[in-house]
């Protein structure tokens, strides 16, 4: 496969941050259950003020620093699942050991260093998203690896921590946060930066998460795993792509963080040449647009003001593409936005939005712009449209450094967008609640590892005889327990075979699915109703995808109900028999001008009469020995 850069040869750096949460019974800090809930059924809420002090945090944090600009209220949902704990009334329990030892067989499987004595920290937080206002954390190893096709990809660091609230709703000045996920554990893996391309990043995911889902005690479902990226070229800048939640978009991610930072170096070389240079005059351009057509400045000025920045030897710049669909000024208006304003507005792409040729020229004119120069202007209230510039000239100083480090959201089509300044490393000090605990080597040694998922599959193949391709898609499903269970529980019965029950379970699901039968209400106990039926010999096993598909549109019914309903049921062979007769004797010309090649066609005609009610073997035995006899 061609590859769009040599990454090698522009020194990409790449790493992955992998957050899973545990499926411990209890959260890491308190009893209460790791269940999320319905925000319907929150039951108290209450509300806060974070503000983090100076003091508190030590050397100034620059993530912090921005984020404290804002004065907001957090609002926290609770439930009766949540104590006072989660509310930060109360302080710590002791540390989970259940967890513990789930993440201590984590770090096993990655080759790590278990420490001797786990500490718990508290890493400053900033966004409300814990109600203490930081986030408690502890390393638990180091040094380990995995293995990939480009050799091995160091890992770095293991911690155990508390996961966050779930956020529910931004709100601007106040934010909506449940309780329910706040405490759950969740293990937070960081490898070194050894991933050499896009695809090497993609498999180093799917890696580490195969050897997660190997312990069956993580979770699993939408948010439940959530990756971050870090990316550097050589001239460039450390990055990290945030809440990469679809494993399919890392390679893609990764490739448009590296065209961006080449874009932004082959800009910053351009602007260096041209002696380019930022104006840190912000001028008040209101009154140009007094009579403006653009409803959006009108409507602005009315209760605030309009503000342009001069960017010497900008111009063609804030327009170019660095990622399909986002360009320079994108990015200024993203930092522009994080002070509140809708969006800027700059010279590559005036007139347009309501904006004349004629405002253009004054406002070049007013901020004394040659055809070189490019001008960025933002309407709003005035406190907000003033800091709006200010991050814009921020933002173009650093365009003539280079690429800015800085911690970038995910977008669903693989680019990102801005998201904060790369957090400082001056965040954590020691939680005192909670006492530290010993890791003996004994401990560590019987610490017990998992059957790895890839070896499952291959004893799958072997053990159970299922075809390669099927014992695959069956052990890195997620009906890989439910699969276990069944044929656990059904072992030694031959009405129900391997094949079948992963057959029913990765591909009869699927179809069911795209049929627009509504399987996200088909529990396992749903499934398992029907292999029983299956086993006891009350339908036969083509029966199975539509008693799955009445039982989706009833999922209060029972298999045997939902069998009874589409009147399956087995028949008397004399039935079966007396049926296909029947068949046959409607089509005699046809039977006797094909002779035994009329099984096949007719086959499918007698499936469709008998369905569910006889399986495909005995029917096919049936209506050979009926044509013989017939012919005959
Ligand atoms: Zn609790």
């Amino acid at each position: 496969m061609s590859e769009k850069f040599d990454y090698k040869g522009l020194g990409l750096k790449c790493g992955l941050e992998i957050h899973q949460q545990l499926n411990s019974k209890e959260k890491l800090f308190c009893r209460c259950p790791t269940i999320i809930r319905d925000i319907e059924e929150s039951n108290y809420d209450f509300f806060r003020y974070l503000r983090p002090t100076a003091s508190e945090m030590g050397e100034t944090d620059r993530a912090a620093l921005e984020q404290s600009r804002f004065m907001r209220r957090y609002i926290y949902k609770g439930y009766d699942s949540t104590c006072l704990v989660e509310n930060d009334d109360e302080p710590p329990t002791k540390m989970n050991r259940e967890a513990l030892d789930i993440a201590l067989s984590i770090t096993k499987m990655l080759n790590m260093v278990p420490v001797d004595q786990v500490h718990v920290m508290r890493k400053i937080v900033v966004d409300g998203s814990n109600t203490s206002g930081f986030q408690r954390t502890a390393f638990l190893g180091k040094d380990g690896y995995i293995e990939t096709s480009n050799g091995r990809v160091g890992v770095g660091v293991l911690c155990l921590e508390e996961e966050a609230c779930q956020k529910i709703e931004d709100r601007g000045d106040s934010v909506v946060y449940s309780l329910d996920r706040l405490g759950i554990p969740l293990v937070e893996i960081g490898t070194d930066p050894d991933i050499v391309s896009p695809p090497h990043a993609k498999e180093t995911a799917q890696q580490i998460g195969m050897l997660l889902r190997s312990t069956a005690k993580v979770k699993r479902g939408l948010g439940t795993i959530r990756q971050d990226v870090n990316i550097s070229i050589a001239r460039g800048a450390r990055v990290e792509l945030k809440g990469v939640q679809a494993l399919d978009m890392i390679e893609t991610m990764v490739e448009r963080e590296v065209e961006r930072q080449v874009s932004l170096l082959a800009i910053r070389d351009e602007l260096i040449n041209k002696g380019a240079s930022v104006c840190d005059t912000i001028f008040d351009v209101s009154d140009l647009f007094e009579q403006t057509q653009s409803k959006v400045i009108k409507k602005a000025i009315k209760k605030g003001k309009a503000y342009a920045v001069l960017l010497l030897g900008f111009s063609g710049y804030v327009g170019r593409e660095l990622q399909p669909g986002r360009r320079l000024g994108t990015e200024f208006s993203d930092r522009a936005k994080t002070s509140g304003v809708g969006g800027i507005f700059h010279t590559d792409e005036l007139p347009n939005y309501g904006i004349t040729a004629h405002e253009v020229a004054d406002l070049r004119r007013r901020v004394k712009a040659s055809d070189n120069d490019a001008v960025v202007m933002v309407a709003d209230i005035e406190q907000r449209a003033r800091a709006a510039m200010e991050s814009v000239i921020m933002r173009a100083n650093e365009a003539i450094q280079g690429v800015p480090e800085e911690t970038r959201r995910s977008l669903p089509d693989g680019n990102s967008s801005y998201l904060r300044p790369l957090p400082g490393a001056a965040r954590m000090y020691p939680e005192t609640d909670v006492p530290p605990v010993i890791i003996s080597d004994e401990h560590f040694a019987a610490i017990e590892m998992p059957e790895l998922i890839s070896e499952r599959a291959k004893r799958f193949e072997s053990d159970l005889g299922l075809h390669r391709d099927l014992a695959e898609k069956i052990a890195y499903s997620v009906y890989l327990p439910l699969f276990e269970e069944i044929m656990r529980s059904f072992e030694g019965n031959d009405r129900i075979n391997a094949t079948l029950v992963a057959r029913t379970l990765t591909g009869t699901l699927a179809e069911l699915k795209r049929d627009g039968v509504a399987t996200d209400k088909l529990a396992d106990r749903h499934l398992v109703d029907v292999f029983n039926l299956v086993a006891e010999g009350g339908v036969v096993k083509e029966a199975v995808g539509d008693l799955l598909r009445e039982m989706g549109s009833s999922p209060d019914i029972g298999a045997k109900d939902a069998a009874s309903r589409l009147g399956f049921g087995k028949l008397d062979l004399s039935e079966i028999e007396d049926m296909v007769e029947t068949i046959i004797n409607q089509r005699s010309d046809f039977v006797k001008e094909k002779g035994l090649a009329a099984v096949g066609p007719l086959m499918g005609i007698v499936m469709a009469e008998l369905r569910g009610k006889v399986d495909g073997k005995t029917l096919s035995e049936i209506l050979k020995q009926k044509i013989n006899k017939y012919i005959n």
